[in-house]
């Protein structure tokens, strides 16, 4: 790939994000403001340009500090002090991986993310856990574990507000703030993403934040009372339906930990996908995964679709974003 397409896919996957999401310069309120990351806009200097770096006619330079072979705009957001740094893509290939994330929404739940934690670690993957403030200041040794355990945590509002009720200061100062005060309390470090509770959140409010407003691709429905059953939930999520989605590399899963119908199924869910060849990873790495494949990723930040799904909405004239479900 030339550096040239190369820098273009980079962009646009730079502006897939902040269409509807990123950082891009959104101010965000006293809460947060100190947070809000610069990244996902895309730099070309921050690329490591593979193709230009090597001159084999040239004299051997000083050889410059270790860099990660791949570096991502996200892996910028390493510097934020006091911020959990995004996971690396360490044993991930990410352009030939098959990748999937699960996430988890509403804990911790007091008995039920304990029991997912264990299922995690005998399968040995990873899962993000987005977090309501108030569960999290009722159970933080929970919120320790998970994070010490090798997961990810994003914030989920303090008390799972519908956020577009709420002005940006609200959001940022008495949701998003408050609950990673909280997440701060337990672990020691602030969250870098958020998912808003019913994915209820305007594009341009997304871009206010400043903030990843993180959504998702897969939504079993895990939390509707007529699916509360392991056998459902597993099917919903291994199998796909049509109003939920169907798992495929790039995938974000939305399921529930506070439901032990939800945390019943996941052992087997796991495996279904093992079998299929899936390498599970983190919301973060899922980011920066779809920023190195530019286009080719299947997820979505709220509305935005991809170029992937762009095209074969128009060629279908299929797949709504679901924001008015879950949860
Ligand atoms: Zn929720």
């Amino acid at each position: 790939m030339s550096k040239k397409i190369k820098l273009i896919s980079m962009v646009l996957a730079a502006l897939m994000a902040c269409a509807f999401m990123a950082g891009c310069g959104g101010a965000g309120s006293a809460a947060e403001s100190a947070a809000v990351p610069t990244v996902i806009t895309t730099t070309p200097s921050e690329e490591p340009s593979a193709e230009a770096t090597p001159d084999p006619t040239a004299t051997p330079e000083p050889t410059p500090d270790p860099t990660p072979e791949v570096t991502t705009n996200l892996a910028q957001l390493q510097a934020k002090e006091g911020y959990m740094p995004p996971k690396s893509l360490e044993g991930i290939d990410p352009l030939n991986d098959k990748v999937v994330a699960l996430t988890f929404d509403d804990g911790p739940h007091p008995e039920n993310t304990p029991k997912l934690l264990d299922i995690l670690k005998e399968n040995d993957v990873v899962a993000t856990f987005f977090m309501v403030g108030t569960n999290v200041e009722e159970y933080p040794d929970i919120v320790k574990r998970v994070y010490d355990e090798g997961h990810e945590i994003g914030t989920h509002s303090w008390d799972h507000t519908d956020l577009m009720t709420l002005s940006l200061d609200e959001i940022m100062t008495n949701q998003y703030g408050k609950a990673n005060d909280a997440i701060e309390a337990a672990t020691g470090l602030r969250a870098l993403i958020d998912r808003p509770p019913y994915g209820s959140m305007s594009e341009d409010m997304a871009e206010q934040t400043g903030r990843e407003q993180i959504l998702w691709s897969v939504d079993p429905n895990d939390w509707k009372k007529e699916n509360r059953d392991p056998d459902i939930v597993y099917d919903h999520v291994v199998n796909g339906t049509p109003d939920g989605g169907y798992v495929q590399d790039g995938a974000i899963v939305l399921s529930h930990d506070i439901h032990a119908t939800t945390v019943a199924a996941y052992d087997r869910i796991i495996k279904a996908l093992k079998d299929e060849g899936y390498k599970f990873v983190t919301v973060t790495q899922m980011m920066q995964i779809a920023e190195i494949r530019g286009k080719d990723i299947e997820y979505r930040f709220g509305h935005a679709p991809t170029a992937k799904e762009a095209a074969e909405s128009t060629a279908s004239g299929s797949q709504s974003p679901e924001v008015e479900s879950e949860e």
